[in-house]
């Protein structure tokens, strides 16, 4: 089966390295529509067979009849939500991997938070009002771009104050855990309904990761040291074996339910949960990602537990292009694109 007769395309940022790198080795054509300025990069790395500038990821949508005419395969990653509205995914001509009923369900916050309770998850507790705030909380905001602008609040009164820096932002109030966070990266084939654990990473966050390089004296010295969560980087993590059987299992309880609440087959492909891990081994989990997420930019060409696996090089980006090539194969395309 010849599969360069398709494209596989996605914005360049986030993971598009890892997806292009991916699909190239899997044999497909390969297109990455760049920001001006961004080119070189794709152009330096070869994973691109073509790159189309653009000014803004939204001319995306301009795009359509260019990408049809090359039979393509748009890979979503992280920035599609950040820099676009799902509703103008809804309408796209071009085949789109995965499901884009998932979309509605990991970014509305109740949503998301039905789909992960339905399936037996551990949530921290989400305060419905500031007066309610009984324990340390983190605050954050709809929509933020890599965890910036959260804060942490002891308080009701503690709250109050660091909102005054905040106005007619939409947030939500959880509970803080303490544990170390981890992110857990799955894949989930419909050809074969099988689920595979892909790898795990921490979040390098600036500045909360070097917070601890300063004395406590020094913090107080320097007063007001607010930690942050913007994203800068990723940290490779493995977890203590015994771990893995609920790891798995939780994996497996978020796709069965996505089964039964979300249409079209629920969710597939990559994609991630993410929480904190507590001194008494419970997994609260904070959010969903349903698409491949940057943490998995660390194990091109594979990670610990896909190289067991597969005994050959297998990162995320390029178990999205297999499992594309085995439904064109299987003449299943249509129901692993939308
Ligand atoms: P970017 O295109 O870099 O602005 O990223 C798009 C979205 O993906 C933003 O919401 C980022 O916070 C998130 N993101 C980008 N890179 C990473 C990373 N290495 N780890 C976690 N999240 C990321
Ligand atoms: P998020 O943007 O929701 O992925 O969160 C960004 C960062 O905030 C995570 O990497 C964690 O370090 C931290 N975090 C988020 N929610 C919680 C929570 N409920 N308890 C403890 N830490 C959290």
């Amino acid at each position: 089966m010849d599969v360069s007769n398709y494209t596989i395309a996605t914005l360049g940022s986030h993971s598009a390295l890892q997806i292009l790198k991916g699909a190239k080795d899997e044999g497909f054509k390969t297109l990455c529509i760049a920001k001006k300025g961004s080119e070189k990069v794709y152009k330096s790395f070869g994973v691109a067979d073509e790159i189309i500038s653009v000014n803004q990821f939204s001319e995306l949508f301009s795009l359509q009849d260019e990408l049809v005419k090359r039979n393509t395969i748009l890979i979503p990653h992280g920035s599609f939500i950040a820099y676009m509205k799902i509703d103008d995914f809804k309408d796209m001509k071009v085949m789109y991997f995965g499901n884009k009923d998932v979309l509605e369900w990991e970014s509305a916050r109740d949503l998301e938070r039905q789909w992960l309770t339905e399936a037996n998850i551990k949530i921290p507790r989400i305060f419905e009002t500031p007066e309610e705030i009984d324990r340390p909380v983190i605050v954050k905001f709809y929509g933020a771009k890599g965890g910036m602008g959260y804060f942490l609040a002891k308080d009701t009164k503690d709250f109050y104050e660091k909102m005054t820096h905040h106005t007619n932002e939409k947030y939500v109030i959880q509970e803080y855990i303490i544990g170390v966070p981890a992110y857990f990266h799955y894949f989930y084939s419909l050809l074969t309904n099988e689920l595979e654990i892909m790898s795990f990473d921490k979040r390098y966050e600036s500045n909360v990761d070097s917070i601890g390089r300063i004395s406590a004296r020094d913090q107080f010295a320097l007063k007001k040291i607010d930690p942050s969560y913007v994203v800068v980087g990723n940290i490779p993590i493995t977890v203590r074996e015994s771990l893995l059987p609920e790891i798995f299992d939780m994996g497996e309880r978020v796709v069965e339910k996505s089964k039964e609440l979300i249409s079209k087959r629920g969710l597939f492909g990559p994609f991630c949960l993410e929480g904190v891990i507590t001194p008494e081994a419970d997994i609260y989990i904070f959010e969903i990602s349903a698409r491949i997420v940057a943490g998995t930019n660390l194990f091109a060409p594979y990670s610990p537990y896909t190289y067991i696996k597969y005994g050959e090089p297998m990162s995320t980006g390029r178990r999205i292009a297999l499992e594309i090539k085995n439904a064109i194969k299987e003449n299943m395309l249509s129901e692993i694109v939308c």
